[in-house]
């Protein structure tokens, strides 16, 4: 069989711990048979992170910009362990955060759906694609404990010098504590933009929820850059698309969101999604099964698994124990970005090929075949457990009769 040629590379950012040894098995098991696969590689592994003190961070981040997809293997970010552990000259920032710092992107995580993987919530038979701004709100906040007799009060002051004073609370009565938040009208324009493109991209509806009426100026400022963003350039787009945007409170929506039968994307300030892709990765079943896409307002894609290098397995791993640990979602990773090169370079056989592993990927986890962390919950009676390595065969296998 000839292979799939490509003409403009993928960033291939290599990773940390079990992960990178999956990374290899699917490049050498899924990948390389059937693709001619161009990438340009860069070692985000943590011991090249600090021989190159994290530049390749930063230039794997820059190679997306320019070349417009990547793909990521999940990496560790250093805590005071690591750097005792791998003996670095300091404890540097979280590769995700450097990456989409310079993208300034937003986050879509959604679930993968297997049969026989069923989500806690009945209704729920399309995945719920969760889309996080990740700028500001509770995350930089400045906040305070007072003590009683303190007064807090909210002082802006203005370019020439005139200062406004607001009280806050007069603590007159007791202790208490206090807290203030920003956000940026670029920042939430950008997430608006990025929402939009990435619910024409996947040609599904946008929700947005914020609590407008109890937040008059905070909130409501969401919601107003989000409609003039919509009216002015994305209206007649969705409506060509067949698509809808739609705004309600963020109770409202969370009600809403429960009784739907799924298939949305929904965007969500900085704390709801924090909170909300966690409830929809365990409600979907597992965060094995959670794929991650970074997309840019001006349409840069970097695809990767939601989860992180899956550090207690590699330890057995390195120990010589078998271990079985879940790859499809970092099989998404790969089968996203390629399919986004193909769609970009006018590939069609690359597009297909991404579609048929996917499909080779669940339809092997729908023949019983899987790793334990599915065993677990499945509710197949019949299934096979298999190890890393043997999981990773089996699609293989699969692929080859869908081929
Ligand atoms: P983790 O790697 O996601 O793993 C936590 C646990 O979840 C695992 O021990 C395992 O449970 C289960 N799990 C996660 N992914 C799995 C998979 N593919 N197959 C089977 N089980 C899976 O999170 P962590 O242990 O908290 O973090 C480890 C490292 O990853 C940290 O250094 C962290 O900084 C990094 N991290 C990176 C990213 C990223 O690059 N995007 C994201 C999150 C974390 P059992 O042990 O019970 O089997
Ligand atoms: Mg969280």
């Amino acid at each position: 069989m000839e292979k799939i040629a490509m003409t403009t590379p993928l960033v291939e950012m290599d990773g940390d711990e079990m992960t990178r040894v999956l990374w290899q098995m699917i490049k050498d098991e899924l990948l390389l048979p059937f693709i001619d696969l161009k990438t340009e590689y860069y070692d985000l592994g943590l011991k090249n992170r600090n021989d190159t003190d994290d530049r390749v961070t930063v230039e794997s981040a820059e190679a997306t910009l320019r070349l417009g997809v990547a793909v990521k293997c999940a990496t560790i970010t250093p805590n005071a362990a690591r750097v005792d552990e791998f003996k670095l000259r300091k404890m540097y920032k979280s590769p995700n955060g450097t990456i989409r710092a310079i993208l300034n992107g937003t986050v879509f995580r959604t679930p993968i759906i297997v049969k026989g993987i069923s989500p806690c919530v009945g209704g729920w038979k399309e995945p719920i694609t969760i889309a996080r701004h990740a700028y500001g709100d509770v995350y930089q906040n400045v906040e305070e404990k007072v003590s009683a007799g303190d007064k807090a009060e909210l002082v802006i002051t203005h370019a020439d010098g005139t200062k406004e004073v607001r009280l806050i609370h007069d603590f007159a009565e007791g202790d208490g504590i206090v807290q203030s938040v920003h956000n940026m009208n670029s920042s939430i324009e950008s997430f608006a933009r990025s929402c939009f493109n990435y619910a024409l991209d996947q040609k599904k509806d946008l929700w947005f929820g914020a609590k407008d009426t109890i937040s008059k100026q905070y909130d409501h400022t969401f919601k107003d850059i989000f409609a003039e963003v919509f009216e002015k350039e994305y209206k007649d787009k969705f409506k060509d698309a067949g698509i809808e945007y739609f705004y309600s409170l963020i109770d409202d929506i969370v009600a809403r969101i429960m009784k739907s039968k799924g298939g949305m994307i929904w965007a969500c300030k900085n704390y709801d999604g924090d909170v909300m892709s966690d409830m929809i990765s365990s409600a979907f079943g597992s965060l094995a099964m959670m794929t991650s896409v970074l997309v840019s307002p001006s349409g840069v894609y970097e695809f990767e698994a939601a989860h992180g290098t899956v550090q207690r397995h590699y330890y057995k791993h390195l120990a010589g124990e078998e271990t079985s640990t879940n790859s499809v979602a970092t099989i998404f990773a790969w089968t996203g970005a390629l399919r986004k090169r193909g769609e970009l370079d006018g590939i069609n056989a690359l597009v297909k090929f991404a579609n048929k592993l996917e499909l080779a990927t669940t339809l092997t986890i729908e023949e019983g075949k899987m790793t334990k962390d599915l065993a677990m919950i499945t509710s197949f009676s019949d299934t096979v457990t298999l190890n890393s390595h043997d999981f990773i065969r089996a699609v293989r296998k699969t692929l080859e009769n869908l081929i």
